[in-house]
């Protein structure tokens, strides 16, 4: 079929493990948006370009070929071929990736090749914009949220950490950036249904979403 879930909100409020889960169930692909700002993140600070220099970013950033694979069990992000799905995760990209995703000319590219990989539908998209700007279309929207300590804590807990103060800093100082910047700034999408993930499980929340695209 040709159904679109956005699946949108805040840093480490569980869109990948929920977007994931759902696409699963319904047998939809995936598609993980964050992972593609980080892997032109990842390319920048590789490159040795200085991710503050807005001009130098915007001038960069039609250069590396980013690729997304969409299977929900096994997703993958290459950069000219290679893939860097745990490099993405280091902590420089997690610095770094909110003022990069800021330029409007690294959105612009990132845009082109999300609405291609959405094509025909039958995925879940998980952002920030998926909703707002990326497919303002898609039958289902979701703005998934949760508290700042329950976020620190999963996160960590993920990453097999022990430093959930700083964990949360990170997460905050990204949500900051992100719903500050002048271009698709994080926000609830027009129509899209607010879930609350502090008190539920992962599987409540799946099970929440799956019923609305099942509506
Ligand atoms: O989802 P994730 O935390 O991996 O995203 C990393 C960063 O990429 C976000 O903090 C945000 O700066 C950027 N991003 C974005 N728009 C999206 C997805 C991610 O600006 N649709």
């Amino acid at each position: 079929g040709s159904l679109v879930i956005a699946v949108d909100g805040t840093s480490g409020s569980g869109k990948s493990s929920t977007s994931r889960g759902v696409a699963d169930r319904l047998g939809l692909r995936y598609l993980d948006t964050g992972a593609m700002f980080r892997a032109m993140t990842w390319w920048l600070l590789r490159e040795g370009i200085d991710v503050r220099d807005t001009a130098a970013v915007a001038a960069a950033a039609g250069r590396p070929t980013i690729e997304s694979g969409t299977d929900p069990l096994g997703p993958t992000i290459t950069v000219d071929g290679t893939d860097v799905s745990v490099e993405i995760r280091a902590d420089e990209v997690n610095a770094a990736v909110s003022p990069v995703s800021a330029v409007p000319e690294v959105r612009a590219r990132l845009l082109d090749l999300q609405r291609e990989a959405i094509g025909g539908g039958g995925i879940v998209v998980e952002g920030r914009d998926i909703g707002s700007v990326v497919w303002p279309q898609a039958e289902v929207k979701v703005y998934l949220s949760a508290d700042p300590d329950a976020r620190a804590q999963r996160r960590t807990a993920e990453q097999g950490g022990t430093d959930v103060a700083s964990t949360q800093q990170s997460l905050l100082e990204r949500d900051r950036i992100d719903s500050g910047r002048a271009t698709a700034p994080l926000t609830m999408a027009e129509g899209a249904v607010h879930v609350d993930s502090t008190h539920l499980t992962l599987a409540e929340v799946i099970d929440r979403i799956v019923a609305l695209a099942e509506a």
